[in-house]
């Protein structure tokens, strides 16, 4: 099962650690139990990367900006 749980992680479908869910006033917010990322409520069972926290690699433009 914990691989399983892995996976959905991995195509950005988490499960909430129930205890640690908060209202931010627009939606709830919390951590997943299983990969610990920052995520938000974006339905009916539906919890997805915050992606102002997501570490997912770099956007694009963040690594040309460098140079
Ligand atoms: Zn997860």
């Amino acid at each position: 099962m914990q691989i399983l749980s892995r996976l959905t992680c991995l195509i950005n479908r988490h499960r909430p650690n129930r205890r640690k869910v908060v209202w931010t006033g627009k939606q709830f917010s919390g951590r997943c139990k299983h990969c610990g990322h920052t995520i938000m409520r974006q339905g009916h069972r539906k919890w997805r990367l915050d992606p102002a926290t997501a570490r997912y690699g770099e956007p694009e433009t963040m690594r040309h900006s460098r140079n």
